[in-house]
């Protein structure tokens, strides 16, 4: 079930942190307790978490390629987490895989309290300039940080400890329980959350606290760590560490039934993806990044030269009145992707706002009832008069509507290309993929005018011509759908200095061209540009900001555009994740990821994060509930048309 709020109306805003300093030192006046020890919280951050859960030896310890997961409850001011980073800067192998730091916050500071808190440590100024420029608004939900090019990914679940532990599949090695003084703060060491605790665990898990209360020690000793008591930072006297088992065999039963993510499977060394779209590329990047082989295959003679191909693409996902499954991954994709583009493609990355206009009055009455039943930060999105609306475009913008500050627009085409230049990226363009054949526990790409190549996995990204590759009897419901984009010569209209989208979305100049767009043809599969379309891309844009061109409008048989062909569902989500036969089975080593529309752009980096961390073994980046509606299964024809013929 969707998680409870105390009033949905607040949702998906959260209630931050309420601190008040004492000494130049953050306390909480929810909880009535200090953050970190007044001596010097830094210091008690290694001595107690980093120190007793043996890091430094375990990090410098780590096999190539090995990964390390280190979890917490709860997240705070994160300065546990910048030591940690900065304890595997100094003590991992260059060629070990990644630090995964997952944890959960309730009530999460604001980013003004957390830069002063933050400010304390000089020493860690580096690492946390790179934490405040990613941190998140205040939603709840799963963020997903990156950092270091994927060497250290942060995992934060805002929301109570318990639905995160729930909603998070990951196995820790080390965990550091910090919630604040039992007695202040019981429900973070409650039953729930020490079984949750185990159930994220494996035999050789170690976790560390600053607390020596009995009930804390006995509760983990239920669940099966040996835990000892050991002399604690400065003026207390003691905290407690474990280890889960020793071995397998001291484990209880329920123990040894294996909750363990990854489910014992090695990580492949060799991925094709098929399809060089947004979803190829950033998933080809993403895995490449990890240290996997990569096969990029399309039949088109370069990366991002079809559906992602346009010279420019709005940042862009409707949010839903109801703050339902859909709207929680539109969101965070939305967010994700900000950032990512920033950190990942900033020379093609246009970050100039977006404005959702209600363009007619039954969208007027949607945003209406989405600002009245939701509460957003400003720094998601505001709700604009038409005034407002006018000044942020610098266009005459004849109804108000949703801006997103931090939205914009990305060179989509661009940015594939730069995504798929990568030194374990293999690009095989020019060349049509013709069968995928297992073989011996991996799979064989037959490719026209090329020899087989054969690959641990198969990522099909492939777009709307990604049935045709799907080697699973029975069809998948999905649709393809045409989007003819006009490029409208800048001098002809009045260029807005943001991002608006309404029926159709219009750019910002760039190289003396707005791009405006595009149109939705359920059943046209005509790949040349019409002036049919140009025509209705015109009316459509004309609708929305009467009085846009300098002049006449322009004429469709003058102008220039593009045709792409989207693929969607039959229930318009994305489809990311394992193939399953016809049984329901997941079948190895092959996976889809397909079916964004016309959000490519919006979903593709959170969702090829996703994908990478499941062909990887990571902590997944998506809340289980999440997770399980992207499953492509759903999209199978059903093998039993309902009838509606009676017996
Ligand atoms: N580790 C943090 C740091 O490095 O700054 C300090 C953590 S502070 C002692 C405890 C944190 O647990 C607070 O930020 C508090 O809001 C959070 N917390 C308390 N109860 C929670 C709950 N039920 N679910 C999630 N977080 C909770």
């Amino acid at each position: 079930p969707e998680s409870p709020a105390a009033d949905s109306r607040q949702r998906p805003s959260l209630q931050p942190a309420d601190l008040v300093w004492r000494d130049g030192v953050p306390e909480s006046r929810q909880f009535g307790d200090v953050y970190f020890c007044r001596d010097n919280g830094l210091e008690e951050s290694r001595y107690v978490f980093i120190d007793r859960n043996q890091l430094p030896e375990r990090f410098a310890g780590l096999a190539p390629g090995a990964s390390f997961v280190v979890a917490e409850c709860g997240f705070g001011t994160g300065l546990n987490f910048l030591a940690t980073w900065q304890a595997w800067r100094r003590h991992a192998p260059a060629d070990s895989g990644c630090l995964h730091y997952v944890t959960i916050e309730k009530h999460p500071l604001t980013v003004a309290d957390l830069t002063r808190a933050l400010a304390l440590w000089p020493e860690l100024a580096g690492f946390s300039a790179e934490l405040l420029a990613q941190y998140p608004p205040l939603v709840e939900g799963v963020h997903r940080l990156v950092f270091d090019s994927g060497r250290v990914r942060l995992t934060v679940f805002f929301g109570d400890a318990q639905d995160g532990w729930e909603q998070l599949e990951f196995t820790a090695d080390a965990w550091y329980l910090d919630g604040f003084a039992p007695a202040r703060n019981p429900e973070l060491w409650r039953a729930n959350v020490i079984t949750a605790v185990r159930q994220h665990s494996k035999a050789g898990t170690t976790v560390a606290t600053f607390t020596s209360v009995g009930e804390v020690r006995r509760a983990l000793a239920g669940v099966g760590f040996t835990m000892s008591k050991v002399p604690g930072y400065g003026r207390k006297r003691d905290m407690l560490t474990g280890i889960l088992g020793g071995n397998a065999s001291e484990l209880d039963g329920e123990a040894k039934e294996s909750t363990e993510y990854p489910r014992r499977r090695q990580p492949p060394r060799s991925v094709a993806i098929i399809g060089s779209g947004i979803a190829g590329c950033t998933l080809a990047r993403n895995l490449a990044e990890r240290g996997v082989a990569v096969h990029l295959i399309d039949e088109t003679t370069a990366p991002g030269s079809a559906a992602s191909g346009n010279l420019q693409g709005a940042l862009y996902v409707k949010l839903g009145v109801q703050f339902n499954y859909q709207t929680r991954l539109a969101l965070a994709a939305l967010l994700f992707s900000q950032r990512y583009y920033s950190n990942n493609a900033a020379d093609h990355w246009h970050p100039c706002g977006l404005l959702q206009l209600a363009g007619d009055e039954r969208e007027q009455q949607r945003q209406a009832k989405f600002i009245a039943g939701n509460r957003y930060p400003d720094a998601v999105l505001q709700p604009v008069d038409s005034d407002r609306a006018t000044e942020l475009c610098g266009v005459d913008v004849p109804r108000g509507g949703l801006w997103f500050p931090d939205s914009g627009w990305l060179e989509p085409g661009q940015s594939c290309r730069a995504l798929a230049r990568h030194r374990n990226i293999q690009g095989h363009f020019g060349h049509r993929v013709t069968r995928l054949t297992p073989c011996n526990g991996r799979w064989h790409i037959a490719i026209a005018g090329k020899n087989d190549l054969v690959t641990d996995h198969i990522v099909i990204c492939a777009g709307h011509q990604s049935p045709g590759l799907i080697p699973v009897a029975g069809g998948f419901r999905f649709r393809t759908i045409r989007g003819q984009v006009s490029l409208l010569e800048a001098a002809r209209l009045k260029a807005p200095k943001a991002v608006i989208c309404g029926n159709r979305y219009l750019n910002p100049v760039r190289d003396g061209i707005c791009l405006t767009g595009a149109t939705f043809d359920l059943h046209s599969d005509d790949a040349a540009v019409t002036e049919a379309s140009h025509q209705e891309n015109i009316s459509e844009l004309e609708g929305m900001l009467p009085g846009i061109w300098q002049g006449e409008a322009p004429a469709p048989e003058d102008m220039r555009g593009r045709v792409g062909f989207r693929c969607t569902t039959h229930d318009y989500q994305p489809a990311a994740g394992p193939l399953c036969g016809p049984d329901g089975h997941e079948l190895e080593g092959i996976s889809l990821f397909t079916g964004l529309g016309s959000k490519g752009l919006s979903y593709a980096p959170l969702l090829a994060e996703y994908l990478a961390d499941r062909l990887t073994g990571q902590p997944l980046a998506l809340p289980k509930d999440i997770a399980a509606r992207l499953n492509p299964d759903r999209c199978r024809v059903p093998a039993h048309p309902v009838s509606t013929a009676t017996a």
